[in-house]
């Protein structure tokens, strides 16, 4: 099946090119501590050799930068770096990655006098002298607070828009075009939507498609799949990311689920009226990276689908994510959340703060409230 792709420029991202004319690149991320050299080096050519086009990295310290720059001489993957709050790590990392992801949610958290557009600019200093590509990369669970104040609370979709419009223009303005755009949601018709309606007005910009924190195999490659038939098969994205929760060793499963789904798009092998059942439970929970708060994230993620498959008739989202970053945020839309610190879990409903449990005492209290989400849903 023959696809008439959106007329994106071309974005160079070490060896490999992105952009209309060339194929849909397929990535992935590290879920080891980046500290951790070994680890790390030993997951990202895992990846490699699985036929990664390109393996994020998170760093959040002056450490995991200089890690990352060790782990550049370990490996010939195509590199790229995750910075959320500390973008300022940029210009350590620079010379190791071929392209910078940042996050126009968090670039406030430091130098909060300072306006964005300048830390924007050092970015595009630093990529333009290092050779990096970038990528603007909204979420859904951190959107620059400044965009969501303008907007009904029920709009997900208009403030990421905005925020990633504004973004483009001031990298254009500055001429610099090495860059693509993502904008993820764990909704995958949330996805559909925003990145359709981004498409339609920056159709020359190269995107990057995920559905964020799509959770646990099987149901999180559902998800993603629902979401890139209709985009992929309306022309729209240049490379993929699926992000599942899986075990350290099974990282690799995140590439041949995107090969997969490329694959069957591609024979034509579409199964988008796919019935994402919204009246069952879903849970949406995160693919972990570098900043997870603990290593006992995935074990506690696949409990919490075991102990939760009673509820399945029932239209309960819960979040389980693994760190401060987008646990915060994303917990706010689900019904109930759970997002892990160093020893304890923080407990939510909704944007309602719980408490927070040592990790072997929190999947009885979600049952306590699961079970009153339950009760409350039949008496209603
Ligand atoms: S929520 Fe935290 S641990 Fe999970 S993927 Fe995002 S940054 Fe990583």
């Amino acid at each position: 099946m023959e696809i008439e792709r959106n007329p994106t420029r071309t974005v160079r991202i070490g060896n490999v090119e992105i952009g209309a004319g060339h194929p849909i690149a397929v990535q992935s991320m590290t879920a080891t501590h980046t500290r951790n050299i070994d680890a790390t080096v030993e997951q990202i050519n895992a990846l490699h050799a699985a036929g990664a086009d390109v393996i994020r990295v998170a760093v959040d310290s002056r450490q995991d930068a200089e890690a990352l720059l060790e782990i550049r001489r370990q490996t010939s993957a195509n590199l790229a770096v995750d910075l959320q709050e500390n973008y300022r790590m940029a210009e350590i990392v620079a010379p190791a990655v071929d392209k910078i992801r940042y996050n126009p949610g968090h670039l406030y958290h430091h130098e909060r006098e300072k306006p964005w557009q300048d830390k924007v600019r050092y970015l595009v200093d630093i990529a333009g002298e290092h050779n990096c590509a970038m990528r603007v990369g909204v979420n859904c669970g951190s959107v620059d607070p400044e965009k969501l104040a303008h907007y009904d609370p029920e709009d997900s979709i208009s403030p990421m828009l905005e925020s990633a419009r504004e973004h483009c223009e001031l990298l254009d303005s500055l001429g610099y075009h090495r860059y693509c755009v993502s904008l993820k949601d764990s909704d995958p018709e949330k996805v559909i939507e925003v990145n359709r309606r981004f498409a339609e007005q920056r159709p020359d910009v190269p995107l990057h498609l995920g559905v964020t924190e799509a959770g646990l195999p099987p149901d999180g490659v559902i998800k993603t799949r629902i979401a890139f038939e209709q985009l992929i098969g309306r022309g729209i994205g240049d490379t993929i990311r699926v992000s599942l929760t899986v075990p350290n060793p099974r990282k690799i499963e995140e590439i041949a689920a995107g090969r997969q789904i490329l694959d069957d798009i591609r024979q034509g092998r579409v199964r988008s009226v796919v019935h994402f059942d919204r009246n069952s439970l879903n849970i949406i929970a995160c693919p972990s990276c570098s900043r997870v708060e603990n290593e006992a994230f995935i074990e506690l993620a696949e409990e919490v689908k075991e102990m939760t498959r009673y509820a399945h008739d029932y239209a309960i989202t819960i979040a389980v994510m693994g760190c401060r970053v987008n646990g915060p945020g994303e917990t706010d839309d689900a019904d109930l959340g759970l997002w892990c610190g160093p020893s304890h879990v923080n407990l939510k409903r909704g944007s309602e703060s719980l408490g927070a449990y040592p990790y072997d005492a929190i999947l009885p209290r979600l049952k306590q409230e699961l079970d009153q989400l339950i009760a409350a849903k039949s008496d209603g």
